[in-house]
């Protein structure tokens, strides 16, 4: 894939960038290992100081950010902003936590002193994705430069001016040179970069083929990684539940970044007894959305970002009719009226029988389907039918219900009566194959350190 910014909304190439060779990628790689020997010894008031600045720098000029965002990958301006808001409060978060996080943990033993000692590890290699272009930068490089590790950045291909922007923003704020770095490099050149020794460990956001073939690559180097991969997250809805609430927070929760979020509610479990109910109210909320140029305010829904999603996405619905899906509404591009651009129209998929394997697959775009259940029993065993296990979301005021979906629901998170959202306060990632290790909270900063046992007799 080229490195460039297409402009989803009309197809247009706005910049092309030249990938590093090697010998530049080897004397980035240099320059993080000299930045990495000077930054762990900085103090944590100092890094604290540097991530302040760098919140600060992201309020101030948020919508310059978010315009980079809009006009690379399709989300909306206003989802834009917010996620710049959402980047500075992780780094203050961190700012504000890391001291707490990594301060030596005194353990009784027979020994006269001993402890947890938190240690950086070098140079963590970042592989992130499109979709939340700031924040998922953001939420692993607040921690990770917190703990005295140095970052480099293998931002998505079609991204690459919201990568160079993340580097400038920490130059800015006051981290030595090469502490961040975004290497514009493609896809094939990551194995080359996790196999060097410098290279202590890394981190990725993205799809399965993706994980794995980093899990792979660092694996034969022994090389700690992070995975934070699909979801296809269940959102059911019981009948003691707040059917109107439920709904209108169903359409958010699908339809968050154009619905191109691995934490999206994907597919939606309603009790029979409440079915109607809720297919109406979700109905009525995707007849009223509007779908349009990105940067305008009114726009409920962009274009995806890229045509291969925008293909895929529709081969999937078209798998889903073929078995027997019925659409309630959408699935059909070219009803759309729209000339250029990655747009498919907002869609809800009933009658999929849930033992099909398109019941199961991740709909990385604005399609919702509905499976009706006539028990708990049923919703549980639905919700944990496919491979992935990121985050749940349940509908019920019924408390042992309640005890019931937070035991057996197998997923790296369940929200009750509210949708799915990572927060830097609680620990995120998942189970099965949406991959391994957590981000944010204090287990999110100890992924990438040495745990040091320290024993003095
Ligand atoms: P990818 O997983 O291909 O891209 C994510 C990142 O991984 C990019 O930086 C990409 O680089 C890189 N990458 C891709 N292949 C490899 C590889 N073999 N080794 C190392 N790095 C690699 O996502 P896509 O953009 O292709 O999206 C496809 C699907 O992935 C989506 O439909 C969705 O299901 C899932 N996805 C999930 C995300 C999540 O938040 N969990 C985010 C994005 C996608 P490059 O851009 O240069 O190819």
């Amino acid at each position: 894939m080229a490195i460039a910014t297409i402009n989803p909304a009309t197809g247009e190439l706005l910049k092309s960038f030249e990938a590093l060779n090697d010998t530049e990628i080897s004397t980035k790689l240099d320059l993080a290992q000299q930045a990495f020997e000077g930054y762990r010894q900085t103090n944590l008031e100092v890094r604290s100081r540097f991530l302040n600045q760098a919140a600060d720098i992201l309020e101030q000029d948020k919508s310059v950010f978010a315009k980079i965002m809009t006009l690379e990958m399709g989300k909306t301006y206003q989802s834009a902003v917010a996620e710049v808001e959402k980047c500075a409060l992780v780094c203050r978060y961190y700012a504000e936590h890391a001291p707490q996080f990594l301060a030596d943990v005194p353990v009784s033993t027979d020994a006269s002193n001993s402890f947890v000692k938190y240690q950086p590890l070098g140079i963590i290699l970042a592989v992130m994705p499109w979709n939340f272009p700031f924040w998922q930068v953001f939420r692993f490089a607040a921690p990770a430069l917190m703990a005295g590790n140095v970052g480099i950045l293998k931002h998505a291909s079609n991204v690459p001016q919201c990568a160079l922007a993340i580097e400038e923003i920490f130059l800015k704020a006051g981290f030595p040179q090469g502490v961040f770095q975004t290497f514009l490099v493609g896809a094939a050149k990551v194995a080359d970069i996790i196999a060097d020794d410098r290279v202590k460990a890394a981190t990725l956001t993205g799809s399965e083929p993706a994980g794995m073939a980093l899990a792979a690559n660092a694996g034969k180097q022994i090389k700690k990684v992070v995975l934070e991969l699909g979801g296809s997250d269940p959102f059911i809805v019981l009948p003691s539940a707040d059917i109107e609430t439920a709904a209108a927070i169903a359409v958010n929760a699908r339809l968050l970044n154009n619905g191109q979020s691995c934490i999206a509610a994907k597919r939606f479990i309603i009790a029979e007894s409440v079915a109607d109910k809720f297919e109406k109210l979700f109905l009525e909320k995707f007849q009223a959305l509007k779908i349009g140029d990105p940067m305008l305010p009114e726009t409920n829904i962009g274009p995806l970002a890229t045509p291969d999603i925008l293909q895929e996405l529709d081969a999937q619905v078209k798998t889903a009719v073929n078995g027997g899906g019925k659409i309630l509404i959408g699935g059909d591009i070219s009803q759309l009226n729209m000339q250029h651009g990655n747009f498919y129209p907002p869609t809800i998929l009933t009658n999929i029988s849930p033992d099909k394997d398109i019941a199961k697959e991740e709909f990385f775009g604005p399609v919702a389907m509905i499976f009706r259940v006539p028990d708990i029993d049923t919703a549980i065993a639905i919700a944990n039918s496919t491979p992935f296990g990121l985050g749940a979301s349940a509908w019920t005021t019924d408390i042992n219900e309640q005890q019931r979906l937070i035991n057996e629901i197998e997923a790296g998170a369940v929200f009750i009566n509210s949708m799915v959202k990572s927060d830097p306060r609680l620990p995120f990632g998942g189970i099965k194959r949406s991959g391994y290790g957590r981000e944010l909270s204090i287990q999110g900063i100890h992924e990438f350190v040495n745990v040091k046992t320290v024993w003095v007799k």
